[in-house]
């Protein structure tokens, strides 16, 4: 039997810790392998805490999706800022309208759907409104 998702994933959802290459900067998360994608190096990694800010690199509005999902819903690739990161997460409290390149979002730990009867967590991201 396997730990809960949750826990597993403890470092990469509530802590929101990324791996940095030692050699190129590179940041990747949630997941890295043991060559840098970007320099080719090998397993020169060190953890880094990732910025909860960033800014939506390219997007797409959902209509249809399984009735877990509340729709239209807004899915968009998130550039975090220093030290870096690409994402790839849900929006909540955004409208599709809302939605643009350069939109500052913040990271915000949500259930995703409910499996089984058990809540499953991860990121999404919501508009910085000020
Ligand atoms: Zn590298």
């Amino acid at each position: 039997m396997s730990t809960p998702p949750l826990w597993r994933e403890t470092n990469i959802n509530l802590k929101l810790e990324g791996k940095k290459c030692k050699s190129c900067g590179y940041v990747s998360y949630p997941e890295y392998h043991k060559i840098c994608v970007k320099c080719g190096t090998v397993d020169q990694w060190e953890t880094v805490k990732l910025a909860k800010t960033g800014s939506v690199m390219t997007y797409i509005i959902q209509h249809y999706l399984p009735a877990a999902f509340e729709t239209p819903l807004p899915l968009a690739i998130v550039d975090l800022d220093p030290p870096g990161g690409r994402v790839y997460g849900m929006l909540t409290e955004t409208k599709p309208e809302e939605m643009k390149v350069g939109l500052r979002v913040e990271v915000d730990f949500r259930e995703i759907y409910y499996d089984r009867g058990l809540g499953i967590h991860s990121i999404k991201f919501k508009p910085i409104r000020e």
